[in-house]
């Protein structure tokens, strides 16, 4: 007996040739925001999105039922998932290998949105070089009733000590409340290299100012200060990807800014999508920044001399 063919139904809409379903279903309820705004979002920054969340394992946020909704995380890849999203075998620390998603495709990102995704959480490595990552991010979170001044205050602070031990960074704001700083790397050290110099140059910033930092996970001692989230840099943590949708009131998007553009902001969630729309037509800051840095053993004596020093 044959089967009905499945028809398409004409209200679907074709982004980058992928065929997103519901496009009218409301995905963001304050906003207004439908499936197909975020679809039409994501085909017109995939591009854009490729350079910084590409060719490196990936997390989806997936909300099938809106913002509003239960959303949740999903790192491994499934079977029959669509073309643009491939996987790659990874050791994991228990010892098993499992599949994790890789976008390789700018129709990637698309077809994420069509199965409800909202947001994109990558690797700090790259699927060629897995145990070498090419960038490293310090993850700037505020108590609540700290403002956005405070944060601002941190990742400067942060940016001046890196720069002091021979590190160049970049700020992007996450959409949510803080910033994240963003230190490009060259694939040289590993990760327990990266993690622990991580860690080391937060819990200096914590004991330098210890009313307003802490760099260790206890939300106990986080009590009006920031939190200098470094174990974003640990093997299998994930950061929200640059131009990332964010699945919080009024659809804010993670943008990458230069140090002056963050002096002006006033809140990490700013950025909504036409004004992300807009940041596509210049040059993504990320693009300019020195991709020669590494922790080499002068960068760490730096650090070392910095922390001896003070
Ligand atoms: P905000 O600026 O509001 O803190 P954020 O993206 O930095 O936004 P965090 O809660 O600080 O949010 O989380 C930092 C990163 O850790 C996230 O971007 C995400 O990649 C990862 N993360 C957080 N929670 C989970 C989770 N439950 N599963 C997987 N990854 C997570
Ligand atoms: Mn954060
Ligand atoms: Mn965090």
């Amino acid at each position: 007996k044959l089967e009905k063919p499945v028809a398409a139904n004409d209200k679907d809409q074709t982004f980058r040739g992928v065929r997103v379903s519901h496009p009218e279903r409301v995905v963001f309820p304050e906003a207004g925001y439908t499936k197909g705004d975020v679809a039409g979002y994501y085909a017109k920054a995939a591009d854009r999105m490729l350079d910084y969340a590409g060719d490196r394992p990936i997390s989806l946020l997936r909300c099938p039922d809106g913002t509003d909704g239960d959303c949740f995380f999903q790192k491994h890849a499934g079977q029959g998932f669509p073309d643009g999203i491939g996987s790659v075998d990874i050791t994991e620390s228990s010892g098993k290998s499992e599949p994790y998603m890789v976008i390789e495709k700018p129709e990637g990102f698309v077809a994420a949105a069509q199965m409800g995704s909202i947001e994109f959480h990558i690797w700090g490595s790259r699927t060629d070089l897995l145990e070498k990552p090419d960038r490293l991010v310090f993850d700037l979170d505020p108590d609540e009733g700290l403002g956005f001044s405070e944060v601002k205050t941190a990742a400067k602070e942060l940016r001046k000590m890196l720069c002091e031990i021979g590190l160049d960074s970049l700020p992007m704001v996450t959409g949510g409340k803080g910033v994240h700083v963003i230190v490009p790397l060259r694939r040289v050290a590993e990760w327990e290299t990266v993690a622990f110099f991580a860690r080391t140059v937060a819990s200096h910033l914590a004991e330098r100012h210890p009313d307003r930092y802490v760099a260790t996970m206890s939300k106990a001692k986080r009590k009006g200060k920031i939190f200098i989230d470094w174990l974003r840099n640990e093997r299998g943590a994930t950061a929200v990807a640059p131009y990332s949708l964010r699945a919080r009131e009024g659809a804010p998007v993670a943008i990458p800014v230069t140090w002056p553009q963050l002096a002006k902001l006033t809140s990490a969630n700013s950025f909504n999508m036409p004004k992300a729309l807009k940041r596509l037509d210049q040059e993504c800051p990320l693009q300019a920044m020195a991709a020669s840095q590494s922790i080499s053993r002068e960068v760490v004596e730096s650090l070392e001399t910095l922390i001896h020093c003070q």
